[in-house]
Order: structure tokens, then sequence, then C-alpha cells
């Protein structure tokens, strides 16, 4: 069943135009879904529209026309409770780690905020001790530990800042992470270490992920599906392996060839 449905999907934003205004519309008829359990991969130049997508879909910025269903429920047209119960359902993570990290807080505050906000929720840890146990949990998931907890966000390198940031991500437990450009400004090794975490916790959680980045490399290593996106359209949407070895487009030709093998390995 799909998850996420992206029917018909446009968003323009007015921009000045000589002594006017004109729309400029920077997505474009946009269609896909992405079914429960894969993970779509939204590939293309930066500036194609691929981030816009990504807030539309978490209902951070209305669409201008066509429709977005997530669980069957159009954001649109959703009540403002529905809307909090699907927010919690798919969680972002952005490319900036430390951008998205609060510098004054420590570590444990960051990743059991969530849990704080949610207070009523009976399903969460709430109360000292349950925190801390929940808490250290959760950073192992991610490869870290408890001694992360009394430490500021500039303490950790690069890459362990965007485990936190997943650590964060998965508190509410969600379906969906919406993962736009997660390793884009991470060191190539690095990030590969990031994208084999990813795989982990989708097999271990049976997470659904919209995986956005420029790179058709990595797209390629996570991406059940992948769609192709260029100035503001979708080109081409098929099966990883088919977009990869018979892309029908020039675009997706040239995606492919601009970027370099990844030194990640399957391990599946
Ligand atoms: P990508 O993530 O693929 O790099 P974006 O979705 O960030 O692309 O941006 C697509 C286009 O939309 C760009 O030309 C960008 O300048 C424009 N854009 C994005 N957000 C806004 C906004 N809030 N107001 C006006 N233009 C925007
Ligand atoms: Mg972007």
């Amino acid at each position: 069943m799909a998850l996420v449905e992206v029917e018909s999907v446009s968003k323009s934003y007015p921009r000045r135009a000589g002594l006017g205004m004109e729309e400029h519309t920077v997505v474009n008829c946009v269609s896909f879904s992405i079914e429960a359990g894969e993970t779509l991969g939204l590939v293309g130049e930066s500036g194609s529209g691929k981030s816009t997508v990504a807030r539309m879909i978490l209902a951070l910025t209305p669409v201008s026309s066509g429709a977005i269903r997530v669980d069957e429920v159009n954001l649109a047209s959703a009540s403002s409770a529905t809307l909090r119960k699907l927010r919690r359902q798919m969680q972002p993570v952005f490319q900036d780690p430390f951008a998205a990290l609060n510098p004054r807080m420590k570590v444990f505050d960051i990743i059991t905020e969530p849990w704080r906000i949610h207070r009523n929720d009976p399903d969460l840890p709430h109360g000292g001790a349950a925190l801390r146990t929940a808490a250290a949990e959760l950073l192992r998931q991610v490869s870290l530990d408890e001694s992360a907890f009394n430490r500021f966000p500039h303490e950790f390198s690069g890459g362990q800042r965007q485990r936190i940031n997943i650590a964060r991500a998965l508190a509410l437990r969600p379906k969906l992470l919406i993962l736009d450009e997660p390793v884009s400004a991470l060191d190539v090794s690095v990030g590969a270490q990031i994208v084999n975490l990813l795989r982990q916790l989708q097999r271990e959680f049976g997470l659904t992920y919209l995986f956005i980045s420029h790179s058709m490399p990595l797209v390629r290593y996570l991406a059940t599906r992948i769609a192709v996106m260029e100035k503001g359209r979708l080109v081409e949407t098929g099966y990883a392996e088919e977009i990869c070895s018979a892309p029908q487009q020039a675009y997706t030709q040239q995606l492919l060839a601009a970027t370099p093998e990844l030194p990640v390995h399957r391990d599946s």
C-alpha cells in the first residue's frame, strides 16, 4: 500500500518580474508514490525542486495545486489534530546536522525532547529513569552511547552529529523518514557509514524512506525505486536497477556519468 501519494503536485512562488510580479513554478505537476517499507530515491541537480517536494510532504508548506496523501489522508484538508498525528509519523533528517541541533542543548535533552513534548502519550518513556534508559537505547541504535548524554553538539564530528539527528528523528517511532541530502555535507567515507546505518535501521524498524540526493550512486545504493527530477518536473521513474542500467532520459544519463561510485558494499 502507498504510504505517500503525490498527485499532480505543483508549487509556485511569486517573484519580481520587471515592475510587477509573476508566478515562478519550482515544482511542476509531479506525481509519484512511496510504498510502505520501500526507499524511494529522489534525485536531481541542485535547484530541481527536491527539497520543495520534501517540505510539501512534511506539510511544512502547502501545495499550489494537486494533492498529497499520507496514509490516505489529504494533507490540504486534514484537521490540525490529524496533521499533528501525521507529522509524528514522518520525520525529517536534513543535510546540515549542525544547523538542525540546538547548540545550547545537551545531547540527552536533544534526543529526549520529543518524549517530553508528547508527555501525555502513554506509549512513550516518561520520568527520569525511563528517559535515561530509553535515550541510551536510542543512542545505541545509531552506534553511540550514553557517554554522549552530557555533551553538546559541537563536541561531535559531522558524522556523529548526523547520528544524533537520526536518533532524535527515531524517538517517536515514525513510519517514514524524509532524508534530504543527509550525507551531502559529510566526507565520502563518513557518508557511507551513515548510509549503511540507514539501511540497518530500515531493516530493523521496517521504516519507509524518501531519500533525496543529487548523487546517483548514493541513491542507487539505497533506493528500491528512483524518481528523477529536472527543473521542477519528474522526467523518469522506475526500479533502481532499471534506471541505472538503462536510463531512458539524457538527463538521467548525465546524472549517472557525473558522480563516482561510492565506497560502500552491499552487505545483504
Ligand atoms: P533542490 O532541493 O532540488 O536543490 P529546491 O526545492 O530547494 O531545490 O529549490 C527549487 C527552486 O525553488 C529553486 O529555484 C529555489 O530558489 C526555489 N525556492 C525554494 N524555496 C523557495 C521559496 N521559499 N521562495 C521562493 N523560491 C523558492
Ligand atoms: Mg535541496
